[in-house]
Order: C-alpha cells, then sequence, then structure tokens
C-alpha cells in the first residue's frame, strides 16, 4: 500500500491535484537501467537480490535498453573513455527520466583521482541523487532510490518543459 498524497477526503470521496497522482504513480513504478562498472554494480546485484529486493518500491523491472526506463543507475569507476557512451545512454532514455549516482567513484572518481578517471558523473550529465559510500551499502542504495522517489513524487508536470530545465540541459549540451 502507498501513501495517499496530499488532498482532501470525506464520505465516498477523495480529491486531490493530477500533479500528485502522476507523481504517486511515477515515483511507485521507476524502472531502473543498471550502468553498472565495478564493484559497486555488485551491491547493486545484492539490492535487487531477495535479501533487500528492490521490486518492494516499484523497481522490480529492470531495463537493459535506455528507451524503457526512467531511473539511471550509475554504479562504478567511469573512465573518461567511457564517458561518452554513459551520456549516449541518458540522452536515449525518455523525458522524464533521473539520475543516481552510486557510490564515490561515480559521484566524484572516488578514490581514482587519475588522469583517466572522470572526477563525478555530474561533468557529463545531471545527477539528481548521490549515494555516499565505497561501497555503499545495499541499504545506502535503497535510501537514494527512496529520496528520489520523494523527487519524483513532487516532481511538477511543468519541470520538464521550464526555462530552468532547458538552461540545466543547455548547460551540458544536451537539446
Ligand atoms: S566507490 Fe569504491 S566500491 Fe564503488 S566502484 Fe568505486 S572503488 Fe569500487
Amino acid at each position: 500500500m502507498v501513501d495517499l498524497p496530499e488532498g482532501y477526503a470525506g464520505e465516498g470521496f477523495y480529491a486531490t491535484s493530477f500533479d500528485k497522482v502522476v507523481g504517486l504513480a511515477r515515483k511507485n513504478s521507476l524502472w531502473p537501467l543498471p550502468f553498472a562498472t565495478s564493484c559497486c554494480g555488485i551491491e547493486f546485484m545484492a539490492t535487487m537480490a531477495s535479501n533487500y529486493d528492490l521490486a518492494r518500491f516499484g523497481s522490480e523491472r529492470m531495463g537493459f535498453t535506455p528507451r524503457q526506463c526512467d531511473m539511471l543507475l550509475v554504479a562504478g569507476t567511469i573512465s573518461k573513455k567511457l564517458g561518452p557512451i554513459l551520456r549516449q545512454v541518458y540522452i536515449q532514455m525518455a523525458e522524464p527520466r533521473w539520475v543516481v549516482a552510486i557510490g564515490a567513484c561515480a559521484s566524484s572518481g572516488g578514490i581514482f583521482d587519475s588522469y583517466s578517471v572522470l572526477q563525478g558523473i555530474d561533468q557529463i550529465i545531471p545527477v539528481d541523487v548521490y549515494v555516499p559510500g565505497c561501497p555503499p551499502r545495499p541499504e545506502g542504495i535503497l535510501d537514494g532510490i527512496l529520496k528520489l522517489q520523494e523527487l519524483v513524487g513532487n516532481e511538477s508536470l511543468r519541470r520538464r518543459t521550464s526555462e530552468k530545465y532547458k538552461e540545466l540541459m543547455e548547460s551540458y549540451g544536451i537539446k
């Protein structure tokens, strides 16, 4: 059971705004696209498995094509060479799409302060939630996804067509 969004309830009726209904549906049906390159990916596998069971939060259906997913989960070290491929995957996802950076490497390059490693995926794509840790435990990943659900549930339907959002995309060179 999910919590009802803010609204008005009376005998035999319940009313809320369209934004909130769409937000409720979106947040409870996020389809993950795992982009896992190293150790954090193993933690993500544990998060999907029966003990932690990400399916409980409506994210059971993993997709390996960007066109069928709306939650990009980047788990692991991203080299500069791999950066353009990650960016391409992000661009191929339909709006609305969200990004979670799982672990220190995806968030900031982690311990690999070297010439070949991207110092955080937010240098090439916008990130919605950062999960700390090297690696984060599955509880940490679940917490990150719950935080994202909160963002998704409260996102205005107008955000994706707003000037501010266009500016954000333009700052990444994405049209
Ligand atoms: S953050 Fe740590 S555990 Fe995760 S990919 Fe980097 S080195 Fe591996």
